[in-house]
């Protein structure tokens, strides 16, 4: 028995022997005070519960640990059918990503969703969990919910916040024990509204190392890893890669095209260059039509294979527009750095750059790697 335990052991002896109690005792059971106080004492263990919950809930420190620790948290008290997460990575964009739980485990569900958009209305003006059915009869948008109906939701919660609805989790119906009581709905919803926040917070912290134009890394999260990887590389000796890459006359492009044609290219340029990379690379803005890729671990002849098999898919990608497009191609510089190179992020991107305008000078749509004779290179040009 913890102490607190014993203190509140030692109260209600206290409380009790109270001679007005015990004078009165009949007469306070009759009248059901012992029950309420019981059933006051209840509610106040649940609440404890939940906030040690919530807390453990809040402390994860990233959106599958949160998926994972509320999984774990609701099926303590019962088992739903399924759990499933909708969410939206990038606020400022519609793309969703999903992911299923059954039995606690993440499974693959086959749910046909590519936006939540159609609930946005609805939740804003609603803000709280909601039976599946009602909102299928209040939403009166069939193919909103026609996707969801094969897998038999129960409960759907909107995680919502100042962008907007951010993501909805579904649950399914309770295995075994028939419907879920009162109590239990109760419970889901205050879970919920601890999960929705905290998924919130870490979509927010997320959004903040975005470019919102390109879902890409923006400036300040690439030079924050950029400095990272600078001390890890004097650390442990093993070489990374940095590639910048500029598309060629975009300004040509704009101005024949227009700026909205050109912020289509950029984002189907950030798309090919997400696909070409690992997922422990970089892949940043660094501004304009300008971009770059940190590539951890990463010598010169895996780079320049990186490199080179960007370029190629950037002069390959077709971006679907009102009229047809030409194709848009890219030049980019190279630099690997390892424990003897004695540089800092500065050097780094300094050299990169060199090697970018080596490419350009070289007539654009290639790409250079820097060494120490590009300079000569250059000067004598
Ligand atoms: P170069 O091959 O030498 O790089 O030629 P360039 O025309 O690409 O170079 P310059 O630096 O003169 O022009 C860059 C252009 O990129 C100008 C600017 O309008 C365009 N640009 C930068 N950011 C954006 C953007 O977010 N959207 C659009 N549509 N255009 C952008
Ligand atoms: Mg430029
Ligand atoms: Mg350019």
């Amino acid at each position: 028995m913890n102490e607190e335990n014993i203190d509140k052991e030692e109260a209600e002896k206290e409380f009790l022997a109270n001679p007005k109690i015990v004078e009165n005792y009949s007469f306070l059971q009759g009248i059901g005070v012992f029950e309420f106080v019981n059933s006051l004492e209840r509610e106040i263990r649940n609440y404890k519960t939940l906030l040690t919950r919530g807390l453990d809930i809040f402390n994860r420190t990233s959106i599958d640990e949160i998926m994972d620790a509320t999984v774990w948290q609701i099926s303590d008290h019962f088992l739903p059918s399924f759990i499933t997460f909708l969410w939206k990575p990038i606020q400022t964009r519609d793309d969703i990503t999903i992911k299923s739980y059954k039995n606690y485990k993440p499974v693959e569900v086959n749910i046909n969703v590519d936006s939540i958009k159609p609930f946005e209305a609805f939740f804003q003006q609603f803000p709280r969990p909601i039976n599946f059915d009602l909102l299928a009869f209040e939403l009166k948008n069939d193919e909103a919910i026609e996707p969801f109906t094969s897998i038999e939701p129960e409960i759907v919660i909107p995680i919502l916040g100042p962008f907007g609805l951010y993501g909805i989790i579904v649950v399914g119906r309770k295995i075994l024990e028939g419907e879920y009581a009162q109590e239990e709905l109760l419970f889901l919803q205050r879970l919920m509204s601890f999960v929705s926040q905290a998924i919130k917070n870490h979509l927010h912290y997320e959004h903040s190392l975005r470019d919102v134009k390109t879902g890409l890394y923006n400036h300040g999260f690439f030079m924050t890893r950029l400095n990272e990887e600078v001390s890890r590389t004097r650390r442990t000796g093993c070489a990374s890669s940095m590639i910048v890459m500029d598309v060629d006359k975009f300004k040509n492009f704009n101005d024949h095209y227009g700026h909205l044609a050109g912020d289509k290219v950029l984002e189907n340029l950030a798309l090919v260059i997400k696909q070409s990379v690992r997922t422990d690379d970089i892949p940043s803005r660094f501004g304009g039509e300008e971009f770059t890729v940190l590539l951890p671990h990463t010598d010169k002849d895996t780079v320049w294979t990186v490199a080179e098999r960007l370029r190629c898919s950037v002069a390959e990608m077709q971006v679907p527009w009102e009229i047809a497009l030409p194709q848009v191609t890219i030049s980019l510089g190279i630099f690997t750095f390892d424990q003897d190179s004695e540089v800092e992020s500065a050097d780094i991107i300094r050299r990169a750059d060199e090697a970018l305008y080596l490419s350009k000078e070289q007539g654009r749509n290639r790409s250079t790697m820097w060494s120490p004779d590009l300079m000569s290179t250059m000067q004598k040009e």
